[in-house]
């Protein structure tokens, strides 16, 4: 039967899982009976009501998030949260502490440093990204408002497995691309956002779940459409919000607990990344993964080719075999294979299947 999807490798937006696509596809035009789309309906309705409830209790489930914790459904990309999150959870003249481990890192110091004193705690820059920085190394400073994680950098390919212990000072940390991808202890987080495009759904859309009394800090005067305790307030519902992002990250949600929940999707995920990873570490260097094996994502697989005149030409034959988005981020070069939740393990041996015929053919 030919292919009707390709296999897809991007970064975000991402693969959604073709059972939410078709479920969505089924009841396009006319949603829960009403006559309209889910996209037509007011969100005030009670049917969109319901559904918003739903899909945050299954999120609750699935992540196990305690009591004591607001989840927010938010807009704005996780770009937005850099610069709001210190607006609300740090004082006049405050600081906070980042751990830069990548690109996304050292995008949140800067969108933080209009708002906050972000000191850079603990980098990994001078080892080029390719590690993480040792915790011993951390310079933490027991009176920041929070310490900054990003627990996986999309574009290096790095990602922190092991929650740090912070001490008293609330953990804040960007889960935008490992959000889901396996079982994570929320309550030794003060603050987890994500954008949704690579484990929830279609852009647009930021989940948050934050611990209460951080909703109770007085932060900036700052106008209410920023403050994340009117969010929680309105039940997210301050303003409009991204109801078809909400929708589809319910079924998404759906999904994984039909998938067994989180355990499941993390021994997925492990064994695609290391199916794909022993491809790259066993093809005598003609590809080669550059981070150190104990920080390397699950998520984001970056490789090279040893030969890198061979990147273009590895891009158009694989986008023309039907597997998609694997060109590396341009800050990087090289190549890139994002294995979210959505990309199952077939994909991924279709790219190694590709990539051992690619190096037979292009030696
Ligand atoms: N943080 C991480 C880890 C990301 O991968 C991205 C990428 O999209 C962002 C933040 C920025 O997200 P957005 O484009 O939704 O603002």
């Amino acid at each position: 039967e030919p292919l009707s999807r390709a296999w897809n490798f991007s970064a975000g937006p991402a693969a959604i899982p073709e059972a939410v696509l078709k479920r969505a596809q089924s009841e396009l035009l006319d949603w829960n009976g009403s006559g309209a789309s889910v996209m037509e309906l007011s969100h005030r309705g009670k049917p969109f009501m319901e559904l918003a409830a739903r899909a945050e209790a299954d999120l609750r489930d699935l992540m196990s998030i305690p009591d004591g914790y607001r989840v927010l459904f938010l807009q704005g990309g996780a770009t937005q949260h850099f610069a709001q999150i210190p607006m609300n959870l740090t004082p006049e003249g405050g600081s906070a502490d980042y751990i830069v481990t990548g690109h996304w890192g050292e995008k949140a110091v800067r969108e933080a440093a209009p708002y906050v004193t972000a000191r850079v705690a603990g980098s990994s820059v001078d080892a080029n990204y390719l590690q993480l920085p040792a915790r011993e190394s951390w310079d933490l400073d027991p009176g920041a408002s929070y310490v900054h994680i990003t627990t996986n950098e999309t574009i290096h390919g790095v990602e922190m497995r092991d929650i740090p212990d912070v001490g008293d000072v609330p953990l804040v940390a960007d889960m935008s691309s490992d959000i889901l991808s396996a079982p994570v202890d929320v309550s030794r987080f003060g603050l987890i956002y994500a954008g949704a495009q690579k484990n929830i759904g279609p852009s647009g859309l930021v989940v948050m779940i934050v611990r209460d009394d951080l909703l109770k800090r007085p932060g900036r005067p700052m106008a209410k459409i920023f403050r994340y305790a009117e969010h929680a307030a309105n039940d997210s519902m301050l303003n409009t919000p991204n109801t078809w992002g909400w929708y589809l990250a319910g079924l998404t949600f759906q999904w994984l607990k039909e998938q067994g929940g989180l355990a499941a999707m993390g021994e997925r995920n492990r064994i695609k990344a290391d199916t794909l990873y022993a491809a790259i570490d066993g093809s005598d260097g003609y590809y080669r993964a550059p981070i150190a094996h104990a920080a390397r994502s699950r998520m984001n697989v970056p490789f090279t080719i040893h030969e890198p005149a061979l990147d273009a030409v590895f891009v158009k034959e694989s986008g023309d075999a039907g597997l998609l988005a694997l060109k590396g981020h341009k800050a990087l070069g090289g190549l890139r294979a994002s294995l979210y939740n959505a990309v199952p393990l077939e994909a991924v041996e279709a790219l190694t299947a590709f990539m051992r015929d690619f190096a037979n053919r292009h030696c």
